[in-house]
């Protein structure tokens, strides 16, 4: 079994476990709660999730693409809005509305 995509991952994910282990030492001093290890796994499924979303969902304003939200490959800066975009996916757009107003202002960028 292997619920990681790549070593980065992996890290990330172990990296969050110690998090909630030093987190349990300090709770644990404090309180008499003190978290089970199946706690922690649980926090650090949750927070790869957390980070494969941020990993594949990259807003306009972070330097994702206008349109899908990625960042990846080649990409173009549209100084109409300030932002990057795939220029397939300004095509793309395009073919499923040739009337896009956000597609139709990209369109200089096709040249
Ligand atoms: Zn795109």
């Amino acid at each position: 079994m292997n619920k990681f995509k790549n070593k980065t991952e992996q890290d990330f994910w172990v990296e969050c476990v110690r998090h909630a282990e030093r987190l349990n030492e300090i709770k644990g001093s404090i309180s008499e709660a003190k978290w089970h290890k199946n706690d922690y796994v649980e926090y650090a499924d949750k927070m790869l999730k957390e980070f494969r979303e941020k990993q594949t969902n990259i807003s306009p304003n972070d330097g994702g693409c206008w349109f899908c939200h990625t960042k990846s490959g080649n990409m173009v800066f549209d100084t109409e809005f300030d932002t990057y975009v795939h220029v397939a996916c300004i095509r793309k757009a395009l073919k499923k509305n040739s009337n896009d107003p956000e597609a139709k202002l990209m369109k200089y960028l096709l040249k």
